[in-house]
């Protein structure tokens, strides 16, 4: 019974117990604040060890390392690549890679390329019901042109009045079967994941209970990951409730993975969870930036 089992027996729990916030978003993706603005609210939280998370996009990282430096916090370099996977979208976060690793780089590239097309196409579906220049619209909160995504129109569509909030423009608009939605290939799980491991940084799963797949799906997307060289998923997220941190902690420990904890943090008017404030990882679990202690910076 079990190395894994042993391990957790014999491990310093008293590492779960960091403030460690290893996701969220800037302007370089679909944040609102910059990284140095994220930087002073992270440390005004009292975060300690921090990542930036950009959707496909790591061109926030020196500017991150830079302000986590200044505010007094450990850094991890981070992002959160866009998969294909099962005909659903699934995030894979990387964490503690080498930024300027060319293979990488190259992949976030690609994965970004086609964002714009998909945006136009976006906005002749939004057309379609009478909700025009949507793409002219959505550009105005781009802060990165190549990097415009849902949330951007999202805040479109809120200013134009057409919804009160982004959850709404999401179920109304942006998701599968209604107006706004155009189905997108990102990259493979396998691509993703080998970009991450061979840049010396570790995979893993984002907000696992946001996918609604089936139990033999989820399996496979595990099974996949693993194989592929993913170890961790993420436990603690803004995006899962109190139950869901449960269901995933005994995942981790089930599947030998590392545990993480990211906010998810976007915005200060939209997201739920600020930087920082999210509880405790399980002590049960091993964390993240345990077996990452060599890449922190
Ligand atoms: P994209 O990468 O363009 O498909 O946009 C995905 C982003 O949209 C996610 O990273 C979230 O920031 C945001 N998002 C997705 N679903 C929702 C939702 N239901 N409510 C609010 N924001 C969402
Ligand atoms: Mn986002
Ligand atoms: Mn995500
Ligand atoms: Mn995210």
């Amino acid at each position: 019974m079990h190395a894994r089992r042993c391990r957790a027996y014999n491990k310093n729990v008293s590492t779960s117990i960091l403030n460690a916030d290893l996701h969220c978003h800037s302007v370089v993706s679909d944040g609102t604040l910059t990284p140095e603005e994220l930087a002073v609210r992270a440390k005004a939280n009292g975060v300690e060890l921090w990542a930036l998370t950009d959707h496909d996009e790591i061109g926030g990282q020196d500017r991150a390392l830079a302000a986590a430096h200044a505010n007094g916090m450990k850094y991890l370099t981070g992002t959160e690549i866009s998969v294909t996977f099962a005909n659903k979208t699934v995030h894979i976060v990387g964490l503690g890679f080498d930024a300027h690793d060319a293979q990488l780089v190259a992949g976030l590239h690609q994965t970004r390329g086609g964002r714009s097309e998909r945006a136009q196409e976006m906005s002749e579906g939004l057309a379609k019901v009478g909700i025009h220049g949507a793409y002219e619209g959505a550009l105005k909160y781009v802060g990165n042109p190549e990097l415009i995504s849902r949330t951007h129109f999202a805040r479109f569509l809120v200013e134009a009045g057409v919804c009160q909030d982004t959850p709404e423009v999401f179920r109304r608009f942006l998701t599968e079967g209604h107006p706004g939605f155009v189905p997108h290939r990102w990259a493979s799980l396998k691509d993703a994941v080998q970009w991450i491991v061979q840049a010396k940084g570790m995979a893993i799963i984002a907000h696992p209970a946001r996918y609604g797949f089936t139990p033999n799906e989820e399996f496979a997307l595990f099974t996949e990951f693993k194989n592929y060289g993913g170890e961790g998923v993420e436990v603690i997220t803004g995006s899962h409730t109190p139950a869901e941190y449960v269901v995933y902690a005994d995942m981790a420990q089930e599947l030998d993975l590392f545990a993480s904890r990211g906010s998810d943090f976007h915005s200060p008017n939209e997201s739920r969870i600020d930087l920082g404030t999210l509880p405790w990882l399980p002590g049960q679990l091993t964390p993240v930036w345990e077996a990452l202690a060599h890449r922190i910076q």
